[in-house]
């Protein structure tokens, strides 16, 4: 399964994913049909899957146009988002699966963000393989989404089905705010010298107007502060002695940000 990343509107990322034996396609969170419908043009593929995370416009903006030139499409989305995601037709719970080509998708429940949001999980298939995460707005390169629709409970309940997953996995996610993250980051975890390294190679590539994404679990683990609300550095730089109480400040402190 190769993945294209496909930039659109001012920050969001949608992903292709081209089963190259069958020439079929996938897209998570398309934003706008007209990047998408480029990439299956050049590919020559056919598109037989949306996949939403959630129902936000920057995410589900192009459905109905893909729809209108792929009507076989199935739209995908979580159980939750009964009538806000545009065609939908399937409707996932944690734990469901997604086939697509030869692969096969875990659905992840990350509420939070949205009381709906769910994450794809392409676990490796051979051993030298890596899994690919697609996470839309749960977690983000050196960040989280916003709580609009759920409880720092549920965040920290939802990060932490994703920071399971094997250091390995590639992080995409739907946006390109890693240098904006970071900068926040180095704002709490000053003396992290993984995270002050990671800032400064950010830096250089932001400059030279690369993507961050995909980012590597791993990193994210050591790196990103809303990943390590039970660290007790972290835990003493917000005086709390509590996990969620952690990560309800340093979301607060970001959105202030
Ligand atoms: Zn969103
Ligand atoms: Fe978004």
């Amino acid at each position: 399964m190769q993945v294209y990343r496909l930039p659109a509107l001012s920050d969001n990322y949608i992903f292709l994913l081209h089963d190259p034996l069958q020439n079929l396609a996938a897209v998570v969170d398309p934003a706008d049909a007209v990047p998408v419908l480029h990439c299956l043009k050049t590919l020559g593929a056919e598109l037989v899957a949306i996949l939403n995370t959630h129902h936000h416009a920057d995410h589900v903006g192009g459905n109905t146009r893909l729809l209108q030139q792929f009507p076989e499409a199935v739209v995908c989305g979580g159980a939750e988002d009964r009538d806000r995601i545009p065609g939908q037709q399937v409707f996932l719970r944690d734990g469901d699966r997604v086939s697509f080509g030869d692969r096969d998708a875990e659905v992840l429940f990350v509420p939070g963000h949205t009381r709906a949001h769910i994450a794809y999980y392409f676990a490796p298939v051979t051993p030298n393989e890596a899994g690919q995460l697609f996470c839309g707005d749960t977690l983000f390169s050196g960040g989280c989404g916003r709580l609009f629709e759920g409880t720092p409970t549920q965040m920290v309940q939802s990060l932490s089905k994703l920071r399971a997953l094997p250091d390995n996995t590639c992080v995409w996610c739907a946006h390109e705010y890693t240098l904006k993250n970071l900068e926040f980051a180095l704002t709490v975890d000053r003396a992290n010298a993984a995270l002050q390294q990671r800032f400064a190679e950010v830096k250089a590539s932001r400059s030279r107007n690369e993507a961050t994404i995909p980012s590597n679990l791993g990193v994210e683990k050591h790196t990103n502060p809303f990943l390590r609300w039970d660290n007790v550095e972290i835990q003493a730089i917000v005086q709390s002695g509590n996990g969620i109480q952690t990560f309800a400040r340093l979301r607060g402190m970001k959105d202030q940000f």
